[in-house]
């Protein structure tokens, strides 16, 4: 009998027993789950930091980041260059956006102060503060440290020239079709770093002074022919002096083959013989500054200059 009791009570202990695991079992998947469902959501707002948590720990994402802000801003750079100091903003708000490791939304093709530079498809909704139509002027100087992404250009002679990146290509092709068509074209001067443009001045303005002119004069009567410091095409790499830079270049066949192609190639004769008075510059047959195709192919079609295009453009 006790033995029957014994074994009814193990019996009992042991059913018991069963409930208390199950409950013990899901006890610990619970905490397992929950564990789980905790790992989960913590480690998404991990993914989300890792960006910026990497960039300025400086590893190779923040690199390209970086890389980006930078191409982004040199990109943008002279065009800004170009236009007013608040559009200048952009590229360090930009810089400082990949800085704190936020995503770099702007692009050349996003609106900016109301203003959609070109190649936003937008067609004919060019605007003046378009960077291939920059005019450098005494309100608008070129900053010192402007400098474009410059690349080498095709010089059909010797010596190594330079124009921004953007129109390079482009002047490039321009040479070749110029050479296939039996042209002997050769560049003088293409980018000049502000150093030259302000030793060339000053050079000319001495000459000037020399010759009686007080210092005012002498800086009037150069800057009909050579650019006041900060107001050269040349400084924005978007100009090129031809075959010698000698007024006869007029009555060459590679001055009537430029005339007739130029545009093709995004090029215009930026200082025509009867737009004086409204460029102030003297007539340069030999000087041709980038504008882009579409401009281009408007400025020497209807025979203006870039100043009375772009006061068109409003
Ligand atoms: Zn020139």
């Amino acid at each position: 009998m006790p033995q029957q009791v014994n074994r009814s009570y193990s019996r009992r202990r042991r059913k018991s027993r069963f409930p208390y695991f199950a409950i013990l079992l899901t006890l610990a998947l619970l905490v397992i789950t929950v564990a789980i469902v905790f790992m989960t959501q913590c480690s998404r707002p991990k993914s989300d930091q890792t960006p910026s948590q990497i960039s300025s720990a400086g590893t190779d994402s923040s690199v390209s980041d970086v890389s980006q802000a930078s191409s982004t801003s040199s990109t943008i750079d002279p065009s800004q260059a170009a236009s007013s100091a608040s559009e200048a903003s952009l590229p360090s708000s930009a810089a400082s956006s990949a800085s704190s490791g936020g995503t770099i939304t702007s692009s050349p093709t996003t609106p900016v102060n109301g203003v959609v530079p070109t190649g936003a498809g937008t067609g004919l909704g060019y605007k003046s503060s378009d960077w291939r139509l920059r005019i450098p002027n005494i309100d608008s100087p070129i900053e010192e440290d402007e400098i474009p992404e410059l690349s080498t250009i095709e010089s059909g002679g010797s010596g190594k020239f330079y124009l921004d990146s953007r129109a390079a290509d482009d002047f490039d092709a321009m040479m070749a079709a110029a050479k296939k068509d039996g042209m002997n074209l050769y560049v003088s001067s293409s980018y000049r770093t502000p150093e030259y443009q302000k030793n060339l001045f000053e050079k000319r303005v001495k000459a000037a002074m020399a010759n009686g002119e007080n210092r005012a004069e002498a800086e009037n009567t150069v800057a009909k022919e050579t650019a006041r410091p900060g107001t050269s095409d040349h400084m924005l790499g978007l100009a090129v002096d031809f075959n010698g830079v000698k007024n006869a270049f007029k009555d060459t066949k590679e001055y009537d083959w430029l005339i007739e192609h130029c545009a093709e190639y995004g090029f215009i004769l930026r200082y025509p013989e009867d737009k004086v008075d409204i460029t102030k510059v003297s007539y340069e047959p030999w000087h041709y500054r980038y504008v882009g195709k579409e401009h281009a192919a408007v400025i020497m079609e209807k025979e203006i200059c870039l100043e009375e295009y772009v006061q068109d453009l409003g």
